[in-house]
Parts: C-alpha cells; sequence; structure tokens
C-alpha cells in the first residue's frame, strides 16, 4: 500500500488514490495542467476577441438576445457578464435557483445584473423532487453529490438558447482556476443512466423525477451541434484574484471565502462531507489549479491547507440547516456520514451496463482495440 505522498510541485496528494508522481515527487495532475495551460495559450493568442464579438452579434441579429450566458453568483460567471457586456454584446443571463443560494449570491447577481442592465432568467427546481434526488446520492455514498446541480446546467442552457433562437452560450468554466479535478473525487455528470440509478435505489420514487432537466447521449449530441458552447475565460488572459478586487470595486460584489461557496449545499458538501466522510479536501484541486497557472505559490497554498476546511464553531448549526432542509433525522445524517464510501462504478451506470458490456466486448472481438 501507498504510504503519504504530496507532490513537490502543487498541493494534491494521496487523498487522490489514483495520482501517481515521477522521481522528482511531482504528480500527474500538474503535468495534465501544465499541458491543458500551453493549449490554452497557444488558443488565447490566436483569439481575436472583435472577430469573435462580431461572429455572435451577426448569429442574433434580430434576436431579443445574441447569446446566453449561465451566471452562479461566483466570480468566474460575474467576470463573464461583465466581459460580455464590454464587448457590446447582448445576453440573457441565466441562473439556476436549487434552493441553495446563500443570500449573498441572490445580492451579488442582482447588484450586478442591474448595472449591467442585462435581463435573468431564473430557472427555479421543484423543490421536493431536486431535494429528493440529492439526499439520494448523499445516501448512494457516492462523492459525487452535487451531481444532481451540475448535471442539469447543461440541459437548462441548451433549453434556454433554444427558445430565444442564440446559437452562443458562454461560460465561465476556466482552466486557470479549474484545470485540476482527481476523476475519483467525482464522476459521472453526464450520465443520466448513473442520476437515473442512484435515484431509483434512494429517491422518492412515489414522487419520480418528473420535471428534472436531464439530457441523455442523443440530447447531448444535439446540444453541441445546435450551439457553441463557449469558455470565453479560456481565451483571455484571467487572473482570479483580479477579477475579484476588479467586481468588488466597481460591482459591489462581495467575497464568499471559497470556491463556489455561493451555495449552502456546495460549500457545505466541499467543507465537511467530502473531507469528513472521503478524505478529500477540495481546496487541494482548487489551490493546485491556481499554482499551475503560476497564480498562486505552493507555500501559500500549504498556508491554507493548515487551516480546517469547516469552521468548527459553526458547524453544528450547519449540520441543523442541512437536516432541517433535507428533511433528515441526525441518527440517519450520521449513519451515513460513517458508512463506507462507495463509487460511481458501484451503481448502474453507462459505462457498465450490460449494452455498454457487449459493445465493449465486441468491438474488441472485431478489432475495435487501442491497437488499432
Ligand atoms: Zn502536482
Amino acid at each position: 500500500m501507498m504510504g503519504y505522498q504530496i507532490c513537490s510541485c502543487c498541493v494534491m496528494d494521496t487523498s487522490d488514490p489514483d495520482i501517481i508522481f515521477d522521481d522528482q515527487g511531482v504528480c500527474n495532475h500538474c503535468k495534465g495542467a501544465k499541458k491543458k495551460l500551453r493549449k490554452i495559450e497557444v488558443q488565447r493568442r490566436n483569439f481575436d476577441i472583435d472577430a469573435f464579438s462580431a461572429k455572435v452579434k451577426t448569429a442574433g441579429k434580430g434576436k431579443k438576445y445574441d447569446c446566453i450566458v449561465g451566471i452562479s453568483g461566483g466570480v468566474d460567471s460575474c467576470y463573464v457578464m461583465y466581459l460580455v457586456k464590454k464587448m457590446g454584446l447582448r445576453p440573457l443571463a441565466v441562473h439556476i435557483d436549487n434552493g441553495w443560494d446563500s443570500e449573498l449570491a441572490v445580492q451579488n447577481i442582482k447588484n450586478l445584473l442591474e448595472k449591467l442592465e442585462i435581463d435573468l432568467y431564473t430557472y427555479v427546481v421543484d423543490w421536493q423532487e431536486f431535494r429528493s434526488l440529492q439526499l439520494a446520492f448523499f445516501r448512494a455514498s457516492t462523492p459525487d453529490c452535487e451531481i444532481p446541480t451540475d448535471h442539469m446546467i447543461f440541459p437548462v442552457m441548451g433549453m434556454m438558447a433554444h427558445k430565444y433562437k442564440c446559437k452562443y452560450i458562454i461560460m465561465g468554466h476556466n482552466n486557470a482556476s479549474e484545470s485540476i479535478l482527481p476523476h475519483s473525487w467525482s464522476q459521472g455528470h453526464f450520465d443520466w443512466h448513473y442520476i437515473r440509478s442512484v435515484y431509483k435505489m434512494y429517491g422518492d420514487n412515489s414522487h419520480g423525477l418528473k420535471s428534472f432537466p436531464y439530457f441523455s447521449r442523443p440530447d447531448y449530441d444535439y446540444f453541441t451541434r445546435k450551439f457553441i458552447w463557449f469558455d470565453i475565460l479560456d481565451y483571455i488572459d484571467y487572473n482570479k484574484e483580479n477579477a475579484k478586487k476588479f467586481l468588488q470595486e466597481n460591482y459591489e460584489w462581495r467575497d464568499y471565502g471559497g470556491k463556489h461557496y455561493e451555495s449552502f449545499y456546495t460549500r457545505f458538501y466541499q467543507t465537511y462531507i467530502l473531507p469528513v466522510k472521503f478524505g478529500y479536501d477540495k481546496r487541494r484541486m482548487h489551490l493546485s489549479s491556481l499554482i499551475a497557472a503560476g497564480q498562486m505559490s505552493r507555500s501559500e497554498a500549504l498556508e491554507v491547507l493548515k487551516t480546517p476546511p469547516y469552521d468548527d464553531s459553526t458547524i453544528e448549526r450547519d449540520i441543523e440547516y442541512f437536516l432541517e432542509k433535507m428533511q433528515i433525522t441526525r441518527e440517519e445524517f450520521d449513519k451515513i456520514m460513517s458508512s463506507k464510501p462507495l463509487h460511481y462504478e458501484d451503481y448502474p451506470n453507462n459505462e457498465n451496463d450490460l449494452t455498454g458490456k457487449i459493445i465493449k466486448k465486441l468491438s474488441k472481438m472485431f478489432g475495435g482495440g487501442n491497437d488499432q
């Protein structure tokens, strides 16, 4: 069994069971991130922002909006809003309210969009149904508790682009702050088969998933063919700290104290459920991404990691709030927290279902292997 080891270059460590170190003690994530960032650097050099905005404007001629832009309230998506407006585009901001927005997030979105004069559409989930799906993932004991939210972003953005006949969907994902994501820490975001299976086993089947926005493989093909999904921050020189300061100074934007903490659920899941139950501290991947992008030093990151992921003085209150909203007892919560961690592979999914297995076997038999 591998002993404890931390990368000599970033702060990823053996809490990722799949991590690989070279002779210098540098991990596979650093290498993967550098490769991605090199590719993005070339992309950025060749990007002509004026030509891009002209294309979006042409495609949006005569339409109410020329692009759909997702907004969570976090620094990345807020900065994208500012950027597209500065480019002279006419965006519709689309926000997903999954029931866990912090008051601060709501305020930040409101302040920004009012000042920028951008219309907002908020997709509000059917709370009882969504709660049951989130609870199903918590009960399934996999680290994939954010999948219900992450999965629906794609179809919600697609639906709005379809409604307003917009070709362009602009998002705030970026490799400057998100280049590292250990596979074992979360899987199956695009796997409707997996989501449905977990819900069937642990969700409220008397209700069923009637309104949850999902997509299957053919839907995915349609959405990617029909619309242009554009992660604009990967095309500009994006620095998260600078963006934060800029938004604070110009748009009354206020910080949440952590990446994705604009949502209570995400903060609680990242700072408590993941580290306590699974031993995964997501700050490691966020900080390591910033190190890879040259936006933070390793010693600064190590300083941050010296503090516990959650606040000891408020955690009991947070747990109580979580129990109340999720409508579960403390006994059940404690039982789930101490039960054996499971993973994507332990549930029916697109990779391991019978059809998938047969296709794999057939392709091996008839020469579809990697050695061809
Ligand atoms: Zn590393």
